[in-house]
């Protein structure tokens, strides 16, 4: 078997105040944050999804469960960087990643290339297989009043 193939991974938490707004490793000042048993991160959460589905190995909840204490708070580049180890340990390596953050405030743009080295950095990858993009939900459902905020994740990997 050789050649490549591609995982999708999506993720969605609740905005709440108090919180701290972490997107790809990078706090960002806003009033809001996402709720979550760890740091409620939905792009390295989308991330490490699309890397477990693209090498068939399960999913986020399967290799770091959120009823497991260890896990309360934790920072989820330690996820992503797992899962690029677990990759790695069966002969996968990373392609390339596509993402789109969908938040309706504050903007995204201005802070993709700091998360774009932060990813990249935890998955041992050159920044430029790491693509982020932004949307907004014109206003429209939870997304678009501001009470949440989701991610979808392609990430295509060289098959061993
Ligand atoms: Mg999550």
């Amino acid at each position: 078997m050789s050649g490549t193939r591609s995982g999708i991974g999506y993720d969605l938490h609740r905005l709440e105040a108090g919180r701290k707004l972490i997107v790809g490793g990078v706090v960002l000042p806003f009033e809001k944050g996402p709720a979550g048993h760890s740091d409620g991160d939905v792009l390295a959460h989308a991330l490490c999804d699309a890397l477990f589905g693209a090498a068939g190995l399960g999913d986020i909840g399967t290799h770091f469960p959120d009823s497991d204490p260890q896990w309360k708070g934790a920072d989820s580049l330690i996820f992503l960087e797992r899962a690029g180890e677990l990759l790695d340990e069966h002969g996968f390596t990373i392609e390339y990643v596509d993402a789109v953050v969908i938040l309706e405030k504050p903007k995204l743009g201005p802070h993709f290339p700091a998360m774009r080295e932060i990813l990249a950095t935890a998955l041992e990858v050159s920044a430029d297989k790491i693509h982020l993009k932004a949307k907004t939900n014109e206003g429209v459902d939870s997304i678009g009043r501001g009470e949440a905020i989701a991610a979808w994740v392609v990430a295509t990997v060289r098959v061993p």
